[in-house]
């Protein structure tokens, strides 16, 4: 590697941080511009009172396209795995979510027939072709209920129905062979490592740098023209179409999310719910996670165009009946009604001409999701990058 060559790194989120501290490591000088105030984007945490919390409900996968990339840069996730049981709710009832052989046979979510059928959805050797609607059909309603919320908290996507089949199953299965972890000290924490990373193998970052477009040989910042021999725009797709790149429709993945910090949990055995009957979420991360006290998070899963009015006091009731008590338990409070969890479908790709030199790592790159699917596609810029530096030499 052409320890001479430079790169701009436009964006401090993971995918920007993780593209920063692989091209530090392999010896490029690298600057990163991040237009907030600190590094994190999607994946910042807050603290109120000593309680960490993320933006909206966040897992890492352990058998995730992300980890051998974090575990290669030197980060080591530290946190824990929440247990594989919890609840259902439907009509207001809650039943057991089946996470082993006694609740899946006992649960009053399946039917005899659901039961087989669930078996012969998750276990058969075949992939499915064609899309999770198809994939479904057939399948007693009770089976096709369970797989739907399942589907839809290994993705955060709604509707599952026009979803590839293969690449759900894929990320379902990953959910529950290899699991997730809740991270200690929140996902700022793995931000703050990527950060630590980068920078102490040279990059230098600065926050609260907007960049304004592209400019022959660099970027442009309020401060003028910046150059260097490569560009990474480890951006979200509307902040591309912003530099000018042409990025094509895409529907995002998005969840309206409230976010509560509590004294205590009232109800403590009802710490993850899944609607059958809503796209809801519910799941208390600071018993699993050390995030210095209670951190439940609600959340519904939103269709790339519904409407949000009137979901809120939806969420908020909905609580009232699994969590009854909470208000007088409440320490914090943070709702936000729309929240872009990646602006494209899975398995909907973003297929973007960049000008030479300019490498991007953006949501809709590569198959992984959320989280997994940015690092990747950090990581690949990163490569493309150091590749066109080598070829220069070689040149
Ligand atoms: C509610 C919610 C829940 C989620 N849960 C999970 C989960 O459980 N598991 C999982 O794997 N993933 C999850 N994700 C997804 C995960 O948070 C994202 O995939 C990831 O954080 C995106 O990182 P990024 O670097 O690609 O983009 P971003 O985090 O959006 O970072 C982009 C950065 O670029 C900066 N920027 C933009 N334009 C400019 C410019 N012109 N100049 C300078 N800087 C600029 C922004 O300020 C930002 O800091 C969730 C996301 C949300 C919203």
């Amino acid at each position: 590697m052409n320890s001479e060559m430079s790169v701009i790194v436009v964006g401090a989120g993971l995918a920007g941080l993780v593209a920063a501290a692989r091209l530090a490591q392999a010896g490029a000088k690298v600057r990163v511009f991040e237009r907030g105030a600190r590094p994190g984007g999607r994946a910042k945490s807050v603290t109120h009172d000593g309680v960490t919390v993320n933006l909206g409900p966040h897992a890492l996968y352990r058998q995730g396209a992300g980890m051998p990339i974090l575990q290669r840069l030197g980060v080591k996730p530290q946190g824990a795995r929440p247990p594989n049981d919890g609840w259902l709710c439907k009509d207001g009832r809650l039943m057991a979510l089946p996470g082993g052989l006694g609740s899946f046979l006992s649960t009053e979510a399946l039917s005899h027939r659901g039961r087989l059928g669930l078996i012969g959805a998750l276990a058969s050797p075949i992939r499915p072709q064609g899309d999770v609607g198809a994939w479904l059909d057939g399948l007693p309603e009770d089976a096709a209920a369970l797989l739907r919320a399942l589907l839809r908290v290994t993705s955060y996507a709604h509707p599952v129905e026009r979803l590839p089949a293969a690449l759900m199953l894929g990320q379902l299965r990953a959910g529950l062979g290899g699991g997730v972890l809740y991270l200690d000290g929140g996902w700022q924490r793995l931000v703050d490592t990527l950060r630590d990373l980068a920078v102490a193998a040279g990059a230098e970052i600065q926050t609260g740098v907007e960049v304004s477009g592209l400019a022959p040989g660099g970027v442009m910042t309020e401060a003028g023209p910046q150059r260097a021999d490569a560009v990474v725009l480890a951006v979200p797709p509307p902040s591309l179409r912003r530099l000018g790149l042409d990025v094509p429709h895409s529907r995002p993945v998005r969840a309206a999310c409230l976010d509560l910090v509590l004294g205590r949990l009232p109800v403590p055995e009802r710490r993850f719910v899944l609607g059958l009957d809503a796209p809801r979420y519910l799941s208390e991360h600071g018993s699993v996670a050390k995030l210095g006290g209670v951190v439940l998070h609600v959340m519904e899963y939103l269709a790339p165009d519904a409407p949000t009015a009137g979901i809120e006091a939806g969420l908020e009731a909905w609580l009232d009946s699994v969590q009854p008590g909470w208000r007088a338990e409440l320490r914090h409070r943070a709702y936000a009604p729309a929240l872009i969890v990646q602006h494209s479908q899975p398995g909907e790709r973003l297929h973007i001409t960049a000008p030479e030199g300019v490498f991007i790592a953006s949501d809709g790159q590569n198959d992984a999701l959320m989280a997994d699917g940015v690092i990747l596609a950090g990581a690949e810029a990163a490569d493309a990058a150091i590749r066109q530096g080598a070829r220069r030499i070689a040149a």
